[in-house]
């Protein structure tokens, strides 16, 4: 017979690991909870055309990177490549800018997919946590994202991560900048392939890492230089809200990131152990993109957090998240009689609110005590046959060893009391 595995670019989050996840999502999601954040989910796929927006600068990387596709009843569709571009379009759908008062902020979790060649923290399907503040112009709000990304890391127990900020222009200043740079790297010599790019996406040539790219960049012309009056106060105040925070970050010219509808702030997390993929997010203001998606003028900021990236963070600065263990009591019944009592009891101490679990499987007390350890629960109660004649059940402290008898009728209310 055949053996499935998980397709190439992918792996699957299976226990004990699995717990780190969750821990991240609700690490990274906790400070846009406390933040006036609402919780937004939208479908895994979406119109291409959302995504890939005619040709333009968007077009270099995501279209090549999408896993599109068509329907049986012939719609395009793509797997999402990332989050902004659904959250907003969900948005405008439901006229969420029109109810009341803007910014609406909004943040979400969720898989990812992107066609990409596989390596350590880069994978074709990932998982983001992110957020998205609609309709306001307001250099607080991109401020606001920026510490509470820091403020997320940061209670994970993550230091060795540096924030990189920008501002990319906006619609005045950005196209001059653009020509500029243009009429720059027409004068290069560059491949077929990054001659391309110059004519669709120039400042992504900024990026290319090879050194004898890199050599011919020097002397190009500097976005900081284009900038408009009204983009640098901006900045400025973005900057000097986010100093006041004491949340520290390098003013990085280069930094471009990849989407084309990014403008004005521009910001990505980097974290230094990770080796060639050490983005572990990014994100920035998008203020022209509810316009290219059909929707009226709505300048909006946000970020996306990557949630697999963030666990390799953790291992690379050797954190230990202090998760606890899941099941607090740990049932095992010797015969059936205390099969059928035990199982009660632990049907009524999760009513309780209690975590429990049992021993399935008809294990000898060996067995059982051995799956009690690995559960990581706090006490174990034994009951055999003698135990229940006696109208009494043994209760273990697992870290202390110290076993009693209690009353079968007083075990809730003993288990809940030594718990607390
Ligand atoms: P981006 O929109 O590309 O800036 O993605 C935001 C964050 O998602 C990045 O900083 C990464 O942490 C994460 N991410 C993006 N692409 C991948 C991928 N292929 N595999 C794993 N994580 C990714």
């Amino acid at each position: 017979m055949a053996t499935f595995k998980a397709p190439k670019g992918t792996y699957d989050l299976i226990p004990p690991v699995s717990v780190k996840y969750l821990a991240v999502r609700e690490a990274i999601s906790a400070p846009l909870r406390n933040s006036g954040y609402g919780y937004i989910e939208t479908p895994g796929f979406e119109d291409v055309g959302l995504f890939a927006r005619g040709v333009g600068e968007s077009t270099d990387i995501v279209s090549k990177e999408m896993y599109a596709f068509e329907t049986k009843g012939g719609d395009q569709l793509a797997l999402r490549p990332e989050g902004t571009a659904s959250v907003l379009r969900a948005a405008l759908e439901a006229s969420l800018h029109k109810q009341g008062n803007l910014p609406v902020k909004l943040w979400y979790s969720g898989s990812y997919y992107r066609y990409e060649r596989p390596q350590k923290g880069r994978y074709r399907h990932f998982s983001q946590v992110g957020a998205e503040a609609i309709g306001a112009e307001d250099p607080a709000l991109d401020a606001e994202l920026i510490i509470l990304a820091d403020q997320a890391y940061r209670s994970l127990g993550l230091r060795n991560f540096r924030i990189l900020l920008n501002s990319l222009g906006d619609k005045e200043c950005r196209p001059v900048y653009r020509e500029a740079l243009q009429s720059f790297l027409r004068g290069l010599d560059l491949d077929e392939e990054t001659v391309r790019r110059a004519e669709i996406n120039p400042l992504r040539v900024l990026d290319d890492k090879r050194p004898d790219v890199q050599k011919q960049l020097v002397g190009a012309p500097v976005l900081r230089d284009y900038l408009c009056d009204a983009c640098k106060a901006y900045h400025e105040e973005v900057r000097a809200l986010i100093t006041a925070a004491g949340v520290a970050f390098e003013d990085d010219e280069k930094l471009v990131r990849g989407l084309d509808y990014y403008t004005r702030t521009t910001f990505e997390f980097v974290h230094d152990g990770l080796g060639s993929q050490s983005a572990v997010g990014g994100g920035g203001r998008y203020d022209g993109l509810s316009e290219m998606i059909g929707g009226p003028a709505l300048p909006s900021v946000g970020w996306a957090l990557g949630v697999d990236r963030t666990v390799l963070a953790l291992e690379a600065e050797g954190i230990e998240l202090d998760i606890p263990a899941s099941t607090s009591v740990f049932a095992v019944a010797l015969g059936e009689e205390a099969r059928r009592v035990l199982f009660g009891k632990v049907t009524e101490l999760r009513k309780a609110g209690v975590a429990a679990d049992f021993s399935f499987g008809g294990k000898g007390l060996k067995g059982a005590m051995k799956d009690a350890n690995r559960s990581g629960a706090r006490f174990a109660v034994v009951a055999g046959e003698r135990d229940l004649a006696e109208g009494v059940v043994q209760l273990k402290d697992m870290e202390s060893g110290d076993q009693t008898a209690v009353p079968v009728g007083e075990l809730i209310d003993t288990v809940r009391a030594r718990l607390a």
